[in-house]
């Protein structure tokens, strides 16, 4: 069995926490991390009690869902409202920082950020992570640390598609079926 890195446990709490996001344009979690102890975590989502996005819909002004808060910011906003430093402490988000978590982000002091997904990566957000010293560093997310046996079902169900071509099932129904695969991995 191999021992799940720490980059790979903070990023798995980060993508835990995405699943609570109550934003339908974009699934984010982030968790800040200082001396390997998970200090605070935030997903995208709404201000506490408000209405949600996958009930009301999205509030959309200029491209942009306005109700929620972002997942950078809402941990960075639990670490203010219960006074825990973030001062050279580190965060591991699952998307690339927008503009405005990248200023929050460098102003509280964090000084390394580990992404999973590459969002529209803004070069002016890059530019000033620089300026400010502070790393970025790219960590794709391995499922295979949380679901060992995926890559074993991936190559079943690959071997199955082609074993279904290779029978005499219509072209259409194998491709439903192909279709349906790619879906799932
Ligand atoms: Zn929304
Ligand atoms: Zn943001």
């Amino acid at each position: 069995m191999e021992r799940i890195s720490w980059n790979q446990y903070f990023m798995a709490q980060s993508q835990l926490l995405s699943l609570r996001s109550t934003c339908t344009r974009l699934s984010v979690g982030a968790t800040i991390v200082r001396d390997k102890r998970i200090i605070a975590g935030g997903y995208n989502g709404s201000i506490a009690g408000g209405d949600h996005c996958i009930d009301q819909g999205c509030y959309v002004i200029d491209n942009h869902c306005v109700r929620t808060i972002h997942a950078e910011m809402n941990a960075l906003l639990q670490c203010a409202k219960f006074g825990v430093p973030t001062a050279e402490a580190e965060i591991y988000v699952t998307h690339f920082p927008c503009l405005q978590c990248c200023k929050a982000i460098i102003q509280a002091g964090i000084k390394k950020i580990y992404y999973a997904n590459d969002y529209k990566n803004h070069p002016y957000a890059e530019e000033l992570f620089q300026q400010a010293d502070v790393q970025v560093e790219y960590v794709p997310y391995d499922i295979n640390f949380i679901d060992p046996k995926s890559d074993q079902k991936r190559r079943l169900v690959e071997e199955l598609i082609h074993r279904l071509e290779a029978s005499n099932l219509g072209d259409e129904e194998v491709a439903e079926m192909k279709n349906a695969a790619h879906a799932l991995f």
